[in-house]
């Protein structure tokens, strides 16, 4: 009899620790998530988009290839500016 308990006593805290276990992992994957999508604001407009969607320009990051363009030529108008001075 008293064989029988001790056996179900183990066996709840064996279930217990695997349930601990198994909840971990998933608090991990919940608590990194928000650090994998980082948000960066568009220096052209402003917009704020998330890095794995940005597009590099240089060695800055810009929300679409539009705003990337848009940045490197208005690098070469500066450029042009400085040769007519
Ligand atoms: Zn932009």
């Amino acid at each position: 009899m008293l064989g029988k308990i001790a056996f179900f006593f183990l066996l709840a805290l064996v279930v217990y620790a695997l349930w601990k276990k198994a909840q971990a992992p998933k608090k991990l994957e919940k608590d990194a998530s928000p650090a994998v999508k980082k948000m960066i604001k568009c220096p052209v407009c402003g917009v704020h988009f998330a890095e794995v969607d940005g597009t590099w320009g240089g060695n800055r990051m810009y929300c679409s290839a539009e705003c990337a363009k848009k940045a490197t030529e208005a690098k070469e108008n500066s450029r042009d500016d400085d040769v007519q001075h």
